[in-house]
């Protein structure tokens, strides 16, 4: 499997975000990334995907949206629609039928932000996902650079303070999401994203005017890393279809780039069946061994059905015999400026 790295979940001023799909591809080719996916809020942006290459490096940029209901007060439930190629915001009121339709065009559909609260020194209202009558979605984006901010700004100042450094925002996701994640998991595969929610945004404070969070920042923040089975070919239709068959398998981890590099993290099951990666379903009969490796030392935690079962406080590799089906993931934290920090959060390998 060839690993490429992913920014996704992104705003242009085709939506809310101040900067355009070049400040993107811009940002993104010094960053180093494989691909972006940008997402603005209820409109499918045509004739801005494609392959952009600048002094010799190469970067796909792909078009979703993310759709929610405008009706709606505040606007709950955002869902982030990837590769269903025609437009899909007409049918936001009803989430149900929504993911209904993506899926029958072929799409990919995310919760997005799923734990999102409320801001109200800003005036940001609680936008976190409720409509849980909903079934048959990829995933969930499991971390979003955006809404981790909220939780963490009771006032302006504190806004003004994380504008300047941005790096020290992004602690690990959402507790409650992590568990609802965990739950979702016992009774089907749900695939788990990582989303920059990226808008460059511009704040204004007296006479302080400055961008925060500009794409740059994001771009080496929370990233999607998706294995594929070749490389990426400068082919975009085929390319496109190979980024997307392997998100819809889970074949990718999230992961939190600033404190170290994560390209090279392994996740990976050998039992009777065969072998299998992430977001992959495997025979328990016989036992199965997972194994996992690190680019780096870290804390490491492997996780069944939520509960977990080894951990090491330093280690670059984990070694575990599963006798129990379930779903394993593994966790991985590492320090960064003083503090804990998530830092790789596989997706499962379900052991039948
Ligand atoms: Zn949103
Ligand atoms: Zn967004």
């Amino acid at each position: 499997m060839h690993e490429i790295v992913i920014n996704l979940h992104m705003h242009t001023r085709y939506s809310d975000g101040s900067g355009c799909h070049q400040d993107i591809a811009a940002a993104a080719l010094k960053a180093g990334l494989d691909a972006v996916i940008v997402t603005d809020h209820n409109v499918l942006v045509r004739n801005m995907g494609g392959y952009i290459t600048r002094d010799g490096h190469k970067l796909l940029m792909l078009i979703g949206e993310e759709i929610h209901d405008r009706d709606c007060d505040p606007q709950k439930n955002h869902l982030l629609v990837l590769g269903a190629r025609s437009e899909m915001a007409h049918l936001a009121a009803d989430p149900t039928s929504l993911i209904r339709s993506v899926r029958d065009a072929g799409g990919l559909s995310f919760i997005a932000h799923m734990t999102d609260p409320a801001a109200p020194a800003f005036h940001e209202p609680d936008i976190s996902w409720e409509d849980w009558s909903v079934e048959g979605f990829t995933g969930l984006e499991l971390w979003n650079g955006f809404s981790e901010l909220k939780t963490l700004i009771p006032t302006k100042l504190h806004g003004l303070f994380f504008a300047f450094v941005p790096a020290l925002v992004a602690h690990a996701p959402p507790a409650d999401t992590l568990r609802k994640w965990d739950q979702l998991t016992r009774q089907s595969r749900v695939v788990a994203i990582g989303g920059s929610d990226a808008h460059a945004l511009r704040m204004r404070m007296g006479p302080l005017r400055r961008m925060v969070f500009p794409y740059e920042f994001h771009f080496g923040a929370i990233n999607t890393h998706v294995l594929i089975p070749e490389p990426l070919a400068d082919r975009e239709a085929q390319d496109e279809q190979r980024i997307y068959s392997s998100l819809s398998a889970g074949h990718c981890f999230v992961a939190y780039d600033r404190p170290f590099p994560t390209r090279g993290f392994r996740f990976t099951a050998r039992g009777r069946d065969g072998e299998a990666i992430m977001g992959d379903e495997i025979g328990g009969a016989g036992g199965v061994t997972l194994q996992a490796i690190l680019p780096s030392f870290a804390e490491i935690r492997l996780i069944r059905n939520g509960e977990v079962v080894q951990e090491s406080r330093r280690a670059h590799a984990l070694i575990h015999h599963a006798g129990k089906p379930g779903a394993y993931r593994v966790e991985a934290y590492r320090r960064y400026f003083g503090r804990r920090r998530g830092w790789i959060f596989s997706n499962p390998i379900y052991i039948r």
